[in-house]
């Protein structure tokens, strides 16, 4: 096969579809304040109002639960900083979250504990997935928030969010869930699921880098992010990234238009991948191979070394990644590879594979044809694989 160019990693950002750019283009020059009260303004405030709906449709949400902000690390920061202040004042000290967060939920959860908090991290087991009695039981009296992620941007499992919003609820515990990955990709129903607050970002669903959303259902009451101005009630100050917010409404509502013709279509392709990498000797599948993103492949490639992996199929024209991208550039292996029980040197030699609805059957047959030589060029030149072989043998 010819030289190709094949982008596979659709987990760490996407690229802006054409719809999504038309009306990022067509709202830069909409430039009135919304706050304003001449008509120039009144514009703005209709683009905002109108993207501000799509969002709340696309979940099942009320236009007045929906927060403008950054982007997924800080909706994150804002639902667990924001509840633990309001905790606090009700002498509450105990978070419930799982040990393969995104960072932007760990770290913040990190801080949280230097302030007093105390964290429970449920494990997730081999298969990438929590425990409802595991849940349960770590439950406390002064257990004010529960953040699970609804999908995982690594090894792309689906957590059962209705059951742990049912039991949340049922408990007066405010739960929230990290809902990055899986908008477009599950059909997110905020009122059927019980979720209190869900995180977005834009830039993984086709609009902009920094933009996205924390929705807050009616009730919650969290602490206000940014303290200034009275745009998006006074809770989150600034003057609107109007464009940016116009586009990511739009691209919410392209995401969800038609989720199961897109889970036909790219899970499709994604098996086709997984079968085809599987064949390869000493490979294995990370998470659970069904209750896992359509777009979502996750292996690993004994005695190979993620980083090279990368660099051989970058000279290739393949764009995929290993571990997450905020920890490359750091020798330690994926924390979320470590959290299903991986062994520091097999969960080094991780390959994710993220596709999308414009990945083709060409894209997943090049790859496929590119990888099996690119390991074993690896694996000649590496001391683990002769040590894997000579004990095998
Ligand atoms: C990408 C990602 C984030 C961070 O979103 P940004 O908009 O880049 O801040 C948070 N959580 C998950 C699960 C992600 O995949």
């Amino acid at each position: 096969m010819e030289k190709r160019f094949v982008y596979a990693d659709n987990a760490a950002t996407t690229e802006i579809s054409k719809p999504v750019m038309d009306v990022l283009c067509n709202t830069l020059s909409v430039y009135g304040n919304p706050s304003s009260l001449y008509d120039l303004g009144g514009k703005s405030l209709m683009v905002i109002d109108s993207a501000r709906e799509q969002c709340a449709k696309a979940i099942n949400a009320d236009t007045k639960e929906i927060f403008f902000t950054s982007g997924g690390s800080e909706s994150d920061n804002w639902a667990i900083k924001g509840m633990a202040s309001v905790m606090q004042k009700k002498g509450k000290k105990h978070i419930i979250s799982t040990a393969f967060e995104h960072h932007a939920v760990l770290h913040t959860l990190d801080y949280m504990k230097k302030q007093g908090f105390d964290v429970t991290l449920l494990p997730v087991h081999e298969d990438g997935l929590v425990r409802l009695d595991e849940l349960k039981a770590a439950v406390r009296e002064d257990t004010g928030l529960v953040t699970i992620m609804f999908a995982n941007n690594e090894i792309g499992t689906i957590q059962p969010i209705a059951e742990i919003g049912a039991f949340c609820r049922e408990n007066g515990i405010v739960f929230h869930t990290d809902a990055v990955q899986a908008v477009g990709n599950v059909e997110i129903d905020v009122k059927a699921m019980n979720i209190d607050m869900l995180s977005v970002s834009g830039h993984k669903i086709h609009a902009p880098k920094g933009v996205g959303m924390l929705y807050i259902r009616k009730g919650i009451a969290i602490d206000n992010l940014i303290h200034g101005g009275g745009q998006e009630k006074g809770r989150r100050a600034g003057t609107e990234n109007i464009a940016s917010i116009a586009a990511f409404g739009k691209a919410m509502e392209l995401a969800t238009a038609d989720i199961p013709s897109k889970i036909a279509k790219v899970s499709k392709l994604r098996d086709r991948f997984i079968d085809g990498a599987l064949k390869i000797e000493r490979s294995r599948l990370n998470g659970d191979r069904d209750k896992r993103l359509c777009g979502n492949a996750n292996l690993c490639f004994e005695g190979v070394e993620g980083e090279s992996l990368l660099l051989l199929l970058d000279m290739n024209g393949i764009c995929a990644s290993s571990g997450s991208a905020c920890t490359s550039g750091s020798l330690d292996p994926s924390h979320v590879l470590l959290a299903i029980g991986l062994k520091h040197e097999v969960a080094h030699g991780s390959l994710r594979v993220s596709i999308n609805e414009n990945t083709t059957e060409e894209d997943i047959d090049y790859i496929l044809e590119k990888l099996p030589p690119i390991i074993e060029r690896l694996r000649a030149m590496s001391p683990l694989w002769e040590r894997i072989m000579k004990e095998n043998a």
